[in-house]
Parts: C-alpha cells; structure tokens; sequence
C-alpha cells in the first residue's frame, strides 16, 4: 500500500510586509536585493518584530482546516547553514512544548477521504538562489535576499494519501481554499510550493525536496512511486533518504541522507516572548471568516437554482464568483452565472488575462439585462462581451459600435420575413401542419439578420404571416 505525507509551503501573497521587519511581503516588484532590511538580514544587533496580521491570517486558515488554535503561540529557531538564508537559521515553528504552533491537529475532505492535518506553522521563507552559466563548470550561483523574511504558513499533512490523483484533488481544494480566504493568490510564481513523503508497502519512508508546482508534485510522487516499486520487485532495500526533485529531467535525485529534527538544533527564539492570542480576536476571526466554497455552491443552487456544476465552477474561484456576488440580482443570477460560467471563463482564462481585463460588475448587469429585455441576442452578447473585456467600453457604446443590437423594428423585420417566405414555400406548407418546422424558418430569419433578429417578435410576426 501506498502512503504519501505532505509538506505544503504556502506564502501569505496579501500581505503588507515581511513577517519580522517592515520591508514588503510583495518582493517580486524589487530590483535584486533592493527589499532588503537589518533585520532580514541578520544584522547584529537587529531585533525582529512578529507581524501581527500574518499571525491572523495564518489563524484563519488553521480554523479554515477545522485544526485547533492555541492559546498561546512560540516560535523556534531552526539553525543550518545555506547561502540563501542570512541569518544561519530561520524563525519557525513547532512543538517542542506543547502545542505551539498557529495550528494543531485538523482534517478537510477530500471527496469521501479525510486527511488529516497535523500541524501548521508559520515561518520565514528564505532568499532565492539564481543559478547562471551555461555549463556546470562555468556555473554561478547569485543569491537574491528580497524574498527573506517574508511569510509563509507551512501545512503538515498525516500521511493520508493513498495515490497520487488523492494528492491532486488535495492540493486543488486547497489553492481554492487559501484564495477564497484572501490570504494567497496560488497563481503566483513561487506561491506554493510542497515536500513529499513517499512509502509503499509499509517500507521507509522518501522525503522529496524542492518541488516547485502542484504540476510537478503530482508527478514527483507518480515517479518516486514506480522508483520503488522497481526496487521493491527487485528485493532490493528502500533506503530513507531525502531525494531532490530535478524538475528539468522530472526525476528525483539522492541528495543526502534523511535529517532528524535534532540535527537542527531547534532552539527557543529568545527574541520573540511567547505570544498569547486573545480568545477574543480568535473568536473575531471566526465569525469575519468568508463564506467557505461548500456553503457558496449551496446557496448558488438553492437561492438561484444554478445547475450543479455550474455552481461549483463559480463558487471555487474566488475572482469570478466575487464578479458574480456584486452583480447579480434575484432575476438575473442564473444568466449571469451562464455568462461567467461559458463564456467569460473561455475568455479570460490566465492569470496575465484576468490582470488585464476591464470586464466590471455594471457590465455583467447591463449584458443580462439586454438579453432578457430583447435588446441582443446570446449570441450578440458574447461578441459584445469580447469587446468589453478588451476595452472596457459601455455596453451601449459597444452595440452601437458593433451593431449589435437585435433588429426589433417591426417594419424592417416583416421585410425580411416576406423574403424568407418567399424563398421557402415548401417549408411555409409544412409549417401550417408541423410546429417544427417553423423553427427551421426562425432559423432562416436569424440568418438574415445575422442573429440579430428579436426572438420573440420574429416568431410572433412570422406565425401571423403562415396564418
Ligand atoms: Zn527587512
């Protein structure tokens, strides 16, 4: 049997500034080394200062994962040496004394499995290392400090997955779940990245390092599960270890043999006191949380009578289901749900794409609001909304650019029905005994005007006309 643990490092994107010192969480705006302070530094004599709304954010997402919250927080230094960390040791979190990290023991489903949570933790992440050179022999490592100090919340998982599609579905749960709560954009490069402990047939147990991406993770685990399995068929021992994810070969590599906690020589942070979180703010907390992904596609059905999956796609993304939530009314919800749902998510469907839209809630009111009163046609509506993502221009001006608008002049319409009966004698035969076809001579109208005939009046004239 397979088992798989995970070590999820997840940065807290929506903060103001680093989780010790006042230099910005944001570093990706900073020139190489330009965010940069004493205190992320390491600097002798420099004090760190616990930022206080990354210990809120990271005790949201610990409720968020049904995990207990302490009392009574304390942070630990993990001493090692690596260039990209400047201070010989990063401020984190664990519990030696009790249960002293942000989050305890917790659990989330995924579908029918529950996995279980057995600690969170927030930390400092380290700086970054640039490697540059062509070949391994003129190769250069540059270290670029921006990203030190900065927050991030690691989640421990139990090891609860059985497979690797387990793993996947977790971690798209996940990323849904920290950006519902407004503490993380996952989109971003770097925002989330995960360990691995993989064991089969109840044998050692492998931690993969440094994987990058979701992508990778799933197939990390898929890879270090068939490197195994061949050992394990060839009686050959499964040594603990800890491998390195190359995610140029998509291999894992040995890279040293499995440290214990010890060998960190974890210490108190004599630095920071221990801090008491108020029972207060933490009921505070809970009762401001977002409304969760579940309770939203609940409502989305019952409130509106959204289809199902329709419901779920606009409930687990928080950009469109936050478009959603301002625009609709009671009458207009499912429409507008359809809009998003088809065509809008079609359109704007990459990180840069959502960045640069000018797509606005007035102009998901205004769409609906046109199709329902006859103004456009669906098909109208979704040229228009084309138009409007990539200018942000009045719906009005954009159908009178366009010509969108439906040909709901009566006079104008009854000219082109005259031409399709005409055209189509047979068919007006037909229509007088089967309701079908007249749907067929719709359809010819339609084509006429381009789609831009008003449905309603069109058949109302043509049925007048058939007599
Ligand atoms: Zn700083």
């Amino acid at each position: 049997m397979t088992k798989i643990g995970l070590e999820i490092h997840c940065q807290l994107t929506n903060l103001e500034s680093k989780l010790f010192c006042s230099c910005k969480a944001n570093y990706r705006e900073f020139e190489i080394n330009e965010n940069i302070c004493p205190i992320c530094m390491g600097l002798p004599g420099s004090l760190p200062r616990l930022n206080q709304e990354a210990v809120k954010k990271a005790t949201i997402i610990a409720m968020a994962l049904n995990c207990t919250t302490p009392d009574k927080i304390a942070f630990f230094r993990k001493n090692y040496f690596y260039p990209d960390l400047p201070k010989n040791f990063q401020i984190t979190q664990l519990n030696i004394y009790g249960d002293s990290s942000i989050g305890g023991v917790g659990s989330i489903m995924v579908g029918d499995k529950k996995i279980r949570i057995t600690r969170i933790q927030l930390e400092e992440d380290p700086g970054r290392l640039i490697y540059e050179g062509s070949s391994s022999k003129n190769l250069i490592t540059l270290v670029d400090y921006n990203r030190a100090g900065t927050p991030l919340v690691e989640i421990v998982t139990e090891p609860d997955f059985e497979n690797p599609k387990q793993v996947r579905e977790f971690l798209n749960i996940l990323s849904d779940l920290l950006e519902n709560l407004g503490v993380s954009d996952p989109s971003l490069e770097g925002a989330m990245r995960a360990d691995a402990n993989v064991s089969i047939e109840g044998g050692k147990k492998v931690e993969i390092k440094n994987i990058g991406s979701f992508h990778d993770l799933e197939k990390a685990t898929i890879f270090e599960i068939t490197r195994q399995e061949s050992l394990h068929s060839r009686d050959i021992e499964i040594i603990q270890e800890t491998r390195h994810w190359d995610d140029k070969r998509k291999i894992t590599v040995s890279s040293r043999s499995k440290e214990e906690d010890l060998d960190y020589r974890y210490f108190l942070e004599g630095d920071i006191p221990w801090i008491r979180i108020d029972p207060e703010i933490q009921k505070e907390l809970k009762s401001k949380m977002p409304e969760s992904i579940s309770s939203k596609k609940e409502r989305y059905i019952l409130q509106f009578n959204i289809p199902a999956q329709v419901a779920s796609v606009l409930s687990s993304d928080k950009f469109y289901s936050d478009l959603f939530e301002i625009s609709h009314t009671e009458s207009n919800a499912k429409e507008i749900a359809n809009i998003i749902t088809t065509d809008l998510m079609g359109l704007v469907d990459t990180r840069e794409k959502r960045e640069d839209s000018k797509i606005t809630a007035i102009h998901l009111k205004d769409l609906t609001d046109s199709i329902q009163s006859g103004k456009i046609s669906r098909n109208s509506a979704k040229n228009a909304l084309y138009e409007i993502v990539k200018t942000g221009k009045d719906l009005s001006q954009v159908i009178s650019e366009l010509d969108l608008g439906n040909v709901s002049d009566e006079s104008e319409l009854l000219e082109i029905i005259q031409k399709v009966i005409s055209e189509e004698s047979q068919a007006v035969e037909e229509a007088k005994s089967n309701p079908q076809t007249i749907n067929y001579l719709v359809g010819k109208i339609m084509q006429k005007t381009k789609g831009k005939a008003d449905p309603k009046l069109t058949l109302d004239l043509l049925k007048k006309q058939i007599g």
